[in-house]
């Protein structure tokens, strides 16, 4: 088996004539964590939407734990252990937290008529690991619909864990956060840190920088360079396309 859970190799798309991501190939091993950086533009979200099934792409491949799942339906990508969080949230706002991930565990990815009947100890036990893993303990009793914005975020990412997914995707996590809700959530992603490998598209560099081992910078869709935050941070080529705009 492989050693990476994802790989893409030469992953590209075009739109007409446009290439938005050009030739990506990207190693992220079990339990790493990865932040794709890039200028408005760079292709992060394209690729995490080819990554992701979402867009077809017209080159290259994705692997997962060495499988290729290159352009399967989203939903086969989800269930064989892609997990994607928006940043459009999708909770029941008239569920308590518990319940939301307890409904969240009972549905396989991508796959709505399959409901779990009944709940085992340990199925139980995973879903109070889970809140605790993304700070909500004290609010396992809460009504979604009244939660911040930043605890959303984390119910979010807790329904999205308790799936198990082998690899997943998130596209700007501290979006609309305030500072406080930022630095819980670098918290939570260092928490996981080293047991779930991560790809984490980002723009706030503060927060980059607290969560952060290696960086990919995108650039009009190509890899741009690839490093530590400190080789990233000091690297010609990104500060100029890049960092120094930040
Ligand atoms: P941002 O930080 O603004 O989200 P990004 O790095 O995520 O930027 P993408 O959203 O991936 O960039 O877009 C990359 C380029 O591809 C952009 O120029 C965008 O206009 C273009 N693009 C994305 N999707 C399509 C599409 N379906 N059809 C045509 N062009 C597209």
């Amino acid at each position: 088996m492989s050693v990476y859970a994802l790989e893409t190799e030469a992953l590209g798309v075009s739109f007409g004539r446009f290439r938005a991501v050009d030739g990506v190939s990207l190693k992220v091993a079990k339990g790493e964590l990865r932040v794709l950086l890039g200028a408005n533009g760079a292709g992060k979200t394209t690729l995490m939407d080819l990554i992701s099934g979402r867009t077809r792409s017209t080159s290259g491949r994705v692997l997962l734990n060495g499988r290729d799942v290159t352009n399967l339906r989203e939903y086969r990508i989800a269930r064989a252990g892609i997990g994607r969080k928006f940043q459009i949230p999708s909770i029941f706002t008239g569920l308590t937290v518990r319940q939301n991930i307890e409904v969240a565990q009972s549905h396989h990815p991508g796959v709505f008529s399959n409901l779990r009947i009944g709940r085992s100890a340990a199925d139980r036990a995973r879903v109070e690991e889970v809140i605790d893993l993304v700070g909500l303990s004290d609010q396992m009793k809460t009504e979604a619909g009244t939660l911040s914005h930043g605890q959303i975020q984390w119910l979010e990412l807790g329904m999205l864990m308790i799936q198990s997914p082998d690899v997943i995707l998130l596209d700007e996590p501290t979006a609309g956060m305030t500072q406080a809700e930022t630095g819980k959530t670098a918290a939570i992603i260092n928490r996981l840190k080293g047991n779930q490998t991560m790809l984490v598209v980002e723009h706030d560099m503060a927060f980059v920088r607290d969560i952060a081992e290696k960086i990919t910078v995108l650039h009009l869709g190509r890899v741009l360079a690839e490093g530590t935050v400190a080789e990233i941070e000091s690297d010609a080529a990104v500060r100029a396309a890049y960092l120094g705009s930040q």
